[in-house]
C-alpha cells in the first residue's frame, strides 16, 4: 500500500513541469531568445578589426590620423621600409624618420575576398599589394572601383579615409 502512492507523486510531478506554463518558465523562455536576437542584430556598428599599434608603428598612425601616408626612412643610409620597425634591414641602424609619400603608387598584386564575410568589412573585398612610387609596398583596401576591374599594374591613390568613428586607414582607389 504504501508503494503505490509514492509512485503516483513521481508520475505527476514531471507530468505538471512539461505542461504548457505552470510557473510562467515557457513564456520567459519564448521572450530571452527574442531579445537576445534583437540585441545582436542592433548593433550594426560591428567595427573592423584594429590595427595594432605599439612603439615601433605609433609614430606611423599618428600620421596616418594626420592624414598623411608616411613611409620610415633610414637617417643613416635613407633606405625606405614598410612596415615601420625598429632596425633598418641594409645598415642595421635604429636612427630613422618619416617621409611623406606622394601616395602614388601601382597595384603590385591583389585578391579578391568573398567567404569568409568579417564583421566591419564590405564584400567582396579587394586587398592588395601597392608598390608606391617611391619603392616601398603597403597591404591596403582597394575601393572604388568593381573587383573584377582590377588589374596588376592599374595605377591607384592613397586617399586616408574614416572607415568608422574612430578609424582612419590608407585605403587606395584608381588614379584618375
Ligand atoms: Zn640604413
Amino acid at each position: 500500500m504504501s508503494k503505490v502512492p509514492k509512485k503516483k507523486t513521481k508520475k505527476t510531478q514531471p507530468a505538471r513541469r512539461k505542461g504548457p506554463s505552470p510557473r510562467g518558465t515557457s513564456k520567459v523562455a519564448k521572450r530571452k531568445p527574442k531579445k537576445t536576437g534583437a540585441a545582436v542584430a542592433t548593433p550594426p556598428a560591428a567595427l573592423r578589426m584594429r590595427p595594432v599599434i605599439g612603439h615601433d608603428n605609433q609614430a606611423w598612425w599618428d600620421r596616418i590620423n594626420a592624414g598623411e601616408l608616411p613611409i620610415q626612412r633610414c637617417k643613416q643610409c635613407g633606405t625606405l621600409r614598410h612596415p615601420p620597425r625598429p632596425m633598418c634591414w641594409k645598415c642595421q641602424s635604429l636612427d630613422w624618420e618619416h617621409v611623406a609619400a606622394s601616395g602614388k603608387g601601382i597595384v603590385y598584386s591583389y585578391v579578391v575576398v568573398h567567404r569568409p564575410e568579417i564583421p566591419g568589412y564590405t564584400y567582396p573585398l579587394v586587398v592588395a599589394v601597392v608598390e608606391l612610387a617611391e619603392g616601398t609596398r603597403i597591404v591596403s583596401n582597394l575601393v572604388g572601383i568593381d573587383p573584377k576591374a582590377v588589374k596588376i599594374g592599374m595605377p591607384v591613390k592613397v586617399s586616408i579615409e574614416d572607415v568608422d568613428a574612430t578609424l582612419k586607414l590608407p585605403l587606395f582607389r584608381p588614379a584618375r
